[in-house]
């Protein structure tokens, strides 16, 4: 099966019919991943299937789960090759969205691909710790989005930063989403988070967990990333 046939199968399943324009973006989006990543390193997985169900229906998932309405100001912190933002993007196109990686080689593939894709984002070259301490990325957003970048009680400071009051966290995690949960209770707390709910992919492979502001953050918050690391909330 050619990669849109797979897509349109996972995104048929999420209740989700893409538009003949968006399997032609999900296409050339493909095509440069294949291109850039044959010679750069920005994801291990470069397969049809892989690429299809992996990295393009993964990302989507809080559409289909509701989480997300389209016309939100939203940041994807260590966005790899684009993801979740880019395809985020691609399906919600009234999004205003940031994507943020502090990789120079991975950040010049969003750029490029987000021109072929003839989609408008913001992109910061940058670190999320020192990013979320500028006045224009501070409590700036309603939703902060965050894949496969680091353990929940670490990734929260790293996020915590970029959103409002009232605006969400929202982290994909594996199927051990509830241990995170636990462990990072402690620093939700200090980031002034409260958690909202875990929401299960029908495929038991993925869990999106929320946070929502619910005060301002702290002065102190984010630390250095080596203090992050060091002494973890
Ligand atoms: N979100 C993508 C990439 C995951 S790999 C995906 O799901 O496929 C993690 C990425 O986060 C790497 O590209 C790394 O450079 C970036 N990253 C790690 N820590 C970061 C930080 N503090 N600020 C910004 N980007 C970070």
């Amino acid at each position: 099966m050619s990669m849109t046939e797979i897509l349109r199968k996972a995104m048929e399943a999420q209740g989700i019919a893409l538009s003949s324009e968006q399997e032609n973006q999900f296409e050339i989006f493909f095509e440069a991943l294949k291109e850039t990543g044959a010679h750069t390193n920005l994801t291990a997985i470069l397969d049809e299937a892989g690429v299809a169900e992996k990295h393009f229906a993964d990302s989507l998932l809080p559409i289909s789960m509701n989480l997300i309405r389209g016309d939100e100001k939203v940041i994807d912190v260590g966005s790899g090759a684009g993801f979740p933002g880019l395809p985020l993007k691609i399906v919600c196109p009234g999004l205003d969205m940031t994507l943020l990686e502090a990789t120079g080689k991975k950040a010049a593939f969003i750029e490029a691909a987000a021109k072929r894709l003839d989609v408008n984002i913001h992109l910061i070259n940058g670190r999320a710790e020192e990013i979320a301490r500028s006045e224009n990325a501070r409590m700036c957003y309603d939703i902060c989005v965050s894949r496969a970048v680091a353990r929940l009680n670490v990734l929260l400071e790293l996020c915590a930063g970029f959103v409002r009051v009232g605006g969400r966290v929202m982290a994909y995690k594996g199927e051990k989403a509830a241990e995170e949960v636990k462990e990072a209770a402690s620093a939700a707390k200090a980031l002034g988070l409260k958690y909202i709910g875990t929401y299960p992919d029908t495929l038991g492979m993925t869990q999106i967990v929320v946070y929502e502001r619910i005060e301002k953050l702290r002065e102190v918050y984010p630390r250095k990333f080596s203090n992050i690391k060091k002494k973890v909330l």
